[in-house]
């Protein structure tokens, strides 16, 4: 029905004349990708992995509403919305606090990139795979790497925190609140007044925990905090939220050299997000307008749920899965429900099972993704994301029953 399509054939247009196109003729020399000429082919999957988690309709749409000028003030406009809706979030007061053009990733890199600078010491809390990400990149930057280290599911007690810091004497100490590789949520209450005891910032990474686990920024004494928009956030991937108190401020804009990214450079960012207090905001690089659209929606989304009814609600639906899963006979990888993160819940991997083949019978049989671990997790447990939009008990009870489906299909043989 759409000859054009036909008629584009990659092997067609290299040799065909009737279009005019010789091959002597052209300075094209690669032809067309067959692939380009067939439609976009995105199949539905239900996203229970540790993200990123489905969008809901609402968020999607906002997603692809016409695209206005990065820099036309009805843009400005909505990214101060954001800029609300994240001091919501995060319940701080800040006023640096803006979103990252890019994943969780970024928002890691420019805090590191913005408040370290080469040589100066920095304490990382390892107790999964994020720990691991943010020792490498604050490495690669040049600064003086000290580690906490735990195995995954492992936690640290404020006074361990504690003796590292009047060890290593860092500039900042990183801790992970939900760390998505082992299904923990992490203790922050006093961490941040220790940090400040020892003249040291602490940075907290909430990209897996944002609106599932209860977290508050200014109240914890957190200095830079961030998040990203795909999991319990449920906006597509590609922009990631992220604040800075007055100390983190004081420290970064106060350095003796420029960060090594222009492009995560916080002078040139806070004024793209309207935050420097100068007049006129000039330009630094073209934001991802329909990625900003749909991280407003979900920021709407939250306010209007509101965030302490988001917690419960994460909270009573994981606990309802936790209890299915027991009854599965399957174990859940942290003992201590205090300490389970509700947006990802981790089993250890039942005996008898290869986990590969579970997430592979369970994605073909009942197009659902779980995961497998992360980094020093891998081979340890298997990961469950009921995020967001994700999270309800319908949604669990499809869980649970994939999962049991998959044990009575995948038992290795003792052979
Ligand atoms: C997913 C995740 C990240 C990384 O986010 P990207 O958007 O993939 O860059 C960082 N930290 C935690 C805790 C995560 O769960």
């Amino acid at each position: 029905s759409s000859p054009s399509v036909n008629d584009l054939g990659s092997e067609n247009l290299a040799r065909s004349t009737k279009h005019g196109v010789h091959r002597g003729m052209s300075s094209v020399t690669i032809p067309p990708p067959a692939c380009m000429l067939r439609p976009l082919e995105a199949p539905f999957r239900y996203l229970f992995g540790p993200g990123p988690s489905n969008v809901p309709p609402r968020v999607l749409a906002a997603g692809g509403r016409p695209i206005i000028g990065h820099m036309h003030s009805e843009m400005f406009g909505i990214m101060n919305d954001i800029k609300k809706g994240i001091q919501y979030a995060f319940q701080t007061s800040n006023n640096m606090t803006l979103a990252m053009s890019g994943s969780g990733h970024t928002a890691m890199e420019c805090a590191l990139f913005n408040i370290v600078e080469p040589g100066e010491s920095v304490l990382v809390a390892i107790n999964g795979i994020w720990g691991e990400r943010v020792a490498e990149i604050a490495e690669r930057m040049g600064a003086k790497v000290h580690t906490l280290v735990k195995t995954p599911g492992g936690h640290f007690t404020n006074a361990e925190i504690e003796q590292a810091l009047a060890k290593h004497k860092p500039v900042l100490f990183f801790l992970t609140h939900g760390e998505s590789s082992a299904g923990l949520v992490h203790p922050v209450d006093g961490v941040g007044d220790t940090c400040h005891k020892y003249n040291c910032l602490l940075l907290v990474d909430s990209v897996a925990s944002l609106g599932a686990a209860p977290l508050l920024m200014d109240q914890q004494n957190i200095d830079i905090l961030y998040t990203g928009s795909q999991k319990a956030l449920n906006a597509p991937p590609g922009t990631a939220p992220i604040s800075f108190s007055e100390r983190a401020c004081h420290k970064m804009f106060n350095r003796k050299t420029k960060p090594v990214s222009y492009l995560l450079d916080m002078t040139h960012l806070s004024n793209y997000w309207g935050n420097d207090g100068k007049p006129e905001r000039t330009y630094h690089h073209t934001g991802p307008v329909s990625g900003f659209f749909a991280l407003r929606e979900s920021l709407a989304i939250l306010a209007e749920t509101g965030l302490e009814n988001s917690w419960k609600h994460h909270t009573e639906v994981a606990e309802y899965f936790w209890k299915g899963l027991e009854d599965l006979g399957l174990k859940l990888f942290i003992k201590d429900k205090d300490l389970r993160l509700p947006s990802v819940t981790t089993i250890a991997i039942p005996e008898g099972y290869n986990w590969k083949e579970l997430l592979a019978y369970i994605m073909k049989h009942h197009r659902i993704e779980f995961a497998g671990g992360l980094g020093p997790s891998v081979g340890m447990l298997l990961r469950i994301g009921l995020m967001g939009y994700n999270c309800n008990k319908a949604n669990a009870a499809m869980a649970l029953a994939a999962l049991e489906d998959a044990l009575k299909q995948c038992r290795m043989s003792k052979a």
